[in-house]
């Protein structure tokens, strides 16, 4: 099916456009939305940084940043960078905001964007409410169409300092104009369990803890810290994974059916799954969480000795958990989440572990079943290649009467996996058309901030036994503990 694009109208200023993230995401994403034609003539983006560039200077770096897209379409990267503008600017000055007033409204009458602005802050998170300020205080907020703006993560580093910044941004933005983004949301098999859920009967009825014995959710990455190790020290796999990505992930696996498929129905919703998670006290939490840092192996060096990081930091590049929902739908089903870096290869999935029959009926003493019949698992593939996989427990060819476990596998072809837009891409247009189902909500940052901030205070206070895992594990012998102490184990 081919979805006919709708054109949208809007100037983007663009906060950071010097900066990696821009570079390597935003201008590819912003190219391709423009050659699908949800860009098209009527848009326009102001870039901001402290560099001294010309016009032409930022077209000649987007056009650099856009050329790995895709060749075939080079014929369209004049007619795109032409959309694209310079403008030297000091966030911290509010004297600076004035010029870029003048210039956004150069362009909107240029461009005939119908006084749409969208705002996108991709800069470090200090100056996030600095920038909030001048916008308001300087006058940018347009008057006749929308204003919005788009938030890079991390969003605070705890409850405490979340709470300031909403506080900061909330004084110019109204909740509904904020999109805060977290990538994982734009992932075409994240945005997947939904459709997987509330349009099938089959999985849907089952998604119950009558039906499920436990839902396994795991985000590893195979390399280490790299350049980023002076932010990571700062921040490890607790705030940088699980307080976001994580907790999205689990709050679609979690929530109750929406009323409607619209962002507010769907935030609702998983806004209220995030309040069932139970908040544990610090002792639950210290028994339900392990956390671990990676040692030396093969072509890496012990965390500690990465360049950029304190030779004595306790920051954990590995957590594991147990979480507990005190809803109807979720009593007695323990949610297992982890993450890493340095772990056995690079891959988000999410294991849902159905309760065996109560009764083997084929292992009876005449016809005993050499295979006991095992738990059936949905697997959901979010990366690399998306994908889902049933298995079902099926008679063995032959004589006899024994089990064995088969798979029902689903995977998206590469053709499925070129059309499947970009996270970034999808972010960006869902922002540009006002479609927040995608972004996270202040009351389930709030949640998830306050759900991790515990066992933050625990570790920040107890000297860990680190390094506890080898490079190219899955973790520290812990996390397969946590389970085991359940009778369970991981599935991957
Ligand atoms: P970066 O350091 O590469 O770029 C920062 C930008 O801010 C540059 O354009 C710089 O010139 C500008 N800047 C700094 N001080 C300024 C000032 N006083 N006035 C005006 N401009 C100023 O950062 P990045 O990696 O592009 O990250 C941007 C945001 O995106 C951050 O919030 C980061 O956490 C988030 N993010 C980045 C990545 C990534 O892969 N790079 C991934 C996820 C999230």
């Amino acid at each position: 099916m081919t979805i006919l694009a709708t054109e949208i109208k809007a100037v983007i200023t663009l906060f950071g456009a010097t900066g990696d993230l821009a570079h390597r995401k935003l201008y590819p994403s912003l190219f391709n939305l423009f050659r699908k034609g949800f860009l098209a003539d009527n848009f326009a983006l102001l870039g901001t940084s402290r560099s001294e560039w010309s016009d032409a200077d930022f077209q000649a770096k987007v056009r650099e940043s856009i050329s790995k897209v895709d060749e075939d379409q080079a014929g369209q990267y004049d007619a795109f960078v032409k959309h694209f503008f310079y403008q030297p600017h000091d966030v911290t000055n509010p004297e600076h905001y004035d010029k870029l007033n003048e210039r956004i409204a150069e362009l909107e009458d240029k461009f005939a964007t119908e006084g749409n602005r969208l705002f996108y802050m991709s800069m470090a998170p200090r100056f996030f409410g600095t920038i909030a300020a001048n916008i308001k205080s300087q006058g940018l907020l347009s008057d006749n169409g929308f204003n919005r703006l788009v938030i890079e993560k991390p969003f605070g580093r705890d409850f405490a300092s979340a709470q300031e910044l909403n506080k900061e941004l909330t004084e110019t933005f109204d909740e509904n104009q904020i999109f805060r983004i977290d990538h994982y949301l734009g992932k075409e098999m994240v945005q997947n369990i939904s459709a997987l859920r509330f349009g099938n009967t089959a999985i849907e009825a089952l998604w119950n803890n009558q039906y499920i014995d436990n839902i396994q959710v795991t985000l590893s990455e195979d390399m280490g810290v790299e350049e980023r190790a002076g932010y990571y020290d700062q921040s490890g796999a607790l705030r940088d994974m699980v307080q976001n990505h994580i907790m999205q992930v689990v709050a679609q696996l979690a929530m109750e059916q929406p009323l409607t498929f619209t962002d507010q129905d769907i935030r609702a919703e998983k806004a209220k799954a995030l309040r069932s998670l139970r908040k544990y006290t610090p002792s639950e939490a210290a028994a339900n969480f392990v956390r671990g840092q990676y040692a030396a192996g093969d072509n890496n060096n012990e965390y500690r000795k990465e360049d950029g990081v304190d030779p004595k930091s306790i920051t954990e590049t590995y957590v594991a958990a147990k979480l507990t929902f005190d809803s109807y739908r979720w009593a007695g089903v323990p949610f297992y989440v982890r993450t890493g870096k340095l772990l056995a290869g690079k891959f988000t999935r999410v294991d849902v572990v159905f309760k065996k029959p109560l009764i083997d009926i084929f292992a009876t003493p005449a016809n005993s079943n050499d295979q006991k019949l095992n738990n059936n698992v949905l697997t959901i593939y979010i990366d690399p290649t998306p994908g889902f996989s049933l298995t079902l427990n099926a008679k063995k060819v032959g004589q006899g009467y024994t089990t064995e476990p088969i798979d029902l596998a689903f995977s998206q072809s590469a053709e499925q996996k070129d059309l499947s837009p970009e996270p970034y891409e999808r972010l960006f247009h869902d922002a540009l058309e006002g479609n927040s189902t995608n972004f996270a909500s202040w009351s389930e940052i709030a949640d998830a901030w306050q759900f991790v901030d515990v066992i933050r205070q625990v570790w920040d206070h107890e000297e860990p036994n680190f390094p506890n895992y080898q490079p190219g594990s899955m973790g520290p012998k812990e996390a397969d503990e946590l389970l085991a102490r359940d009778g369970r184990q991981w599935v991957y």
